[in-house]
């Protein structure tokens, strides 16, 4: 992968870009997109957002949203699009399985591949790029991208709110450990572009429905399973439970963290029973790696702290195997 620098003197062209994000994408996922995506257009090039399926509901105010294709729905449309791009961009993921989908368009696509991400262990499939663990966000980084390019003042109220959502998404809304001086640094720069941050958390946070706050005390109280001795609790969601409440994909998102608030509880898991697979969400504090954990035993992975995997066996059995594992491997 050759340095994301190399990149910019190719872009003075204006070109067709093609960018696109992880499936079930998430607020990083959605705001890097976007913020590049007017970030480009601005700088000349005709650019196509792709989403691998649905944006969530409390992501659809994002400027520019309304233009993306889904892939799921406007595979066509995509598809040419991808077909006709000088360049592709892949943002906060770095293997092309995860996109789920568009895997094999990308794999055969002989445009150079662009990545900007911050998940360890990049495939060596991208011409171009960067790939920073240590990083809050991937919208940090497409900040650091559009900086870099020398272009600081392009940034302007739309770009600041995409950045500012993934920002404030992958780091708990600022408490991470990933957060470092820097991301506050950036957030003063956003705001001083006229960024209306608490905007930001309101359409994030505050658009959940009546069914999904019933749904969170549902959980809470009768799927969630601590085993304090282990430093563990997971929460097991059935199709049945989610048809119950009526859920949809983006209801289930900060779920994982709940059981994290517990003293004491150090790995937090997340297994849901999806129409085609058992997923599993991982997020741990400290020591705990949870980027290994999903590797090992879950054919997943992301970061220290949060990761995420599947499972080809079914939900009761992923579950049994999920609680030998952490009787064996005792996380701490
Ligand atoms: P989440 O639990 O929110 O779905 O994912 C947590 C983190 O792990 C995210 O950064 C996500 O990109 C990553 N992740 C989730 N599932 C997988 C997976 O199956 N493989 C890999 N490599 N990373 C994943
Ligand atoms: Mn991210």
């Amino acid at each position: 992968m050759l340095p994301i620098q190399d990149v910019f003197p190719l872009l003075q062209t204006p070109s067709k870009v093609f960018i696109t994000t992880h499936h079930k994408p998430d607020g990083d996922a959605i705001g890097s997109m976007m913020a590049l995506y007017h970030y480009l257009i601005k700088k000349g090039h005709t650019v196509t957002a792709v989403t691998p399926n649905e944006v969530p509901d409390f992501l659809e105010w994002i400027p520019g949203t309304k233009k993306m294709l889904n892939f799921e729905e406007q595979q066509q449309e995509a598809l040419t699009a991808l077909k006709n791009a000088d360049y592709i961009f892949g943002v906060d993921f770095n293997t092309f399985s995860r996109t789920k989908y568009l895997e094999q368009a990308l794999t055969e696509a002989t445009q150079p591949k662009i990545l900007i991400d911050h998940h360890m262990f990049p495939s060596n499939l991208w011409n171009y790029g960067i790939s920073i663990p240590e990083k809050s966000s991937t919208c940090e980084m497409v900040y650091d991208f559009i900086n870099r390019n020398g272009d600081n003042e392009l940034i302007d109220k739309n770009i600041a709110a995409c950045i500012y959502t993934g920002v404030m998404t992958d780091t708990g809304s600022f408490r991470f450990a990933v957060t470092t001086p820097a991301v506050h640094v950036m957030v003063a720069d956003l705001m001083s572009k006229g960024l209306d941050h608490a905007r930001v958390h309101e359409e994030v946070n505050d658009s959940w429905t009546e069914g999904r706050m019933r749904f969170l005390g549902y959980v809470l109280i009768e799927r969630m399973e601590v085993f304090k001795e282990l430093n563990t609790a997971f929460i097991s969601l059935s199709k049945k439970d989610l048809n119950l409440f009526n859920i949809k994909s983006g209801d289930t998102e900060g779920l994982v963290n709940y059981p994290l608030s517990i003293a004491n509880i150090k790995f937090a898991t997340l297994i849901t029973e999806r129409s085609d697979e058992v997923r599993l969400s991982f997020r741990s504090k400290g020591s705990f790696d949870v980027n290994a954990f999903a590797r090992n035993y879950f054919e997943g992975g992301g970061h220290f702290n949060a990761s995420g995997g599947k499972s080809n066996l079914n939900f009761v059995e992923t579950i049994e195997k999920f609680k030998k594992i952490i009787s064996e491997v005792h996380p701490n």
